[in-house]
């Protein structure tokens, strides 16, 4: 599989001289799609095989219908999660029961995130605010074990050693990817920076823009993801070069937050980026995540901070979740 990539021509790079090209994982599958995929790919292989090095390679574009014995995929999410999303599609489509445990208060009728995932199959059940920040947590663990029995958890938004592994073969599957000198890419947990950061080939660098405020905390928790992977003899794409930063200026106040600037840009970018190569379709953003990316990315170039630069923009997907925002936008404005 070769990953499609499109190439555009926007004003203030061409003045800069940046070259531009996106990344377009959320063309990959129009259900599991955006990074999500890379990060569901081994932990779903570990459900099925007991391990992520078994003998079932899962390939999304030859989805085999595996049977795997009795377990269930157990995962946890917020309401309009595109992880939930991708989960349940990516359940459906190998045949592997899900559960979805739900931050938050049941909501009647269900948002449209959660009502794709129920039709997926997906069984879902809810946690209270405070009961969900014990997601992680070994007894709550234990308890959802011995209430539905033989489940692989994954933890929420996919953020273990098994996700960081399939995005470590993000750019290995991108056509002559060490051209690329800078790559860019949203952050939630960092799962996928960690991924492509240990992917980088020497003079290539990766900016994380984290969507939380404050995102100056995920710097340990990289790292920590970066330590741990390199602690095992997973395979290592690149040369180790592992050369990265965050810059945590476009959070727009918080996750979810938006603005009217942050309208105005996606709407510009949406109606700006002139297709040059490849891909007819023309480009989307959401506005959790690739909206606030390209928004700081954008700004960056007119302050001349990438000189020269060919930038490899990854667009991460979830346009699921502009469904639900524009349901809440209507209510606001
Ligand atoms: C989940 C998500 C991210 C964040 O990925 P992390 O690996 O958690 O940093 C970025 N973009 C989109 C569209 C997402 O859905």
């Amino acid at each position: 599989m070769e990953l499609p990539i499109q190439t555009i021509s926007y004003p203030d790079a061409d003045k800069h001289k940046v070259k531009i090209s996106i990344l377009r994982l959320d063309l990959i599958h129009p259900l599991v799609n955006g990074n999500k995929w890379f990060k569901l790919k081994y932990n779903l292989q570990a459900a099925i095989n007991n391990s992520s090095d078994g003998i079932i390679q899962l390939d999304l574009s030859q989805p085999v219908n595996i049977s795997p014995s009795q377990i269930k995929i157990l995962t946890f999410g917020g309401a309009y999660s595109n992880h939930i999303y991708a989960t349940a599609a990516a359940g459906n489509l190998f045949n592997i029961p899900t559960i979805g445990m739900i931050r938050g208060e049941e909501n009647s009728p269900l948002n449209p995130t959660l009502e794709f995932a129920q039709a997926q199959g997906m069984e879902l059940f809810y946690l209270s605010r405070e009961a969900y920040k014990q997601r992680n947590s070994i007894t709550l663990h234990q308890e959802l074990k011995a209430k539905f029995g033989n489940i692989y958890i994954i933890p929420e938004g996919g953020c273990n050693q098994n996700g960081v592994r399939g995005c470590t073969e993000i750019l290995n599957l991108v056509h002559d990817y060490q051209a690329f000198d800078v790559i860019c890419v949203a952050c939630g947990t960092g799962t996928t920076l960690a991924g492509i950061i240990l992917s980088l080939y020497q003079n290539q660098r990766v900016i994380g823009f984290p969507v939380l405020k404050g995102g100056e905390f995920l710097k340990p928790e990289i790292t920590k993801l970066i330590n741990q992977y390199l602690a095992t003899n997973l395979p290592l794409p690149g040369d180790r070069s592992v050369n990265w930063d965050l810059v945590c200026d476009y959070h727009f106040g918080g996750y979810a937050r938006i603005n009217k600037n942050l309208l105005t840009f996606k709407q510009e970018f949406e109606r700006l980026t002139v297709i040059e190569s490849g891909i007819k379709s023309g480009m989307e953003l959401d506005y959790i995540y690739t909206s606030k990316m390209f928004y700081g990315v954008v700004d960056l170039i007119k302050q001349g901070y990438f000189p020269n630069c060919r930038l490899l923009l990854v667009h991460t997907g979830g346009l699921q979740g502009n469904k639900g925002m524009k349901q809440k936008l209507s209510k606001i404005l």
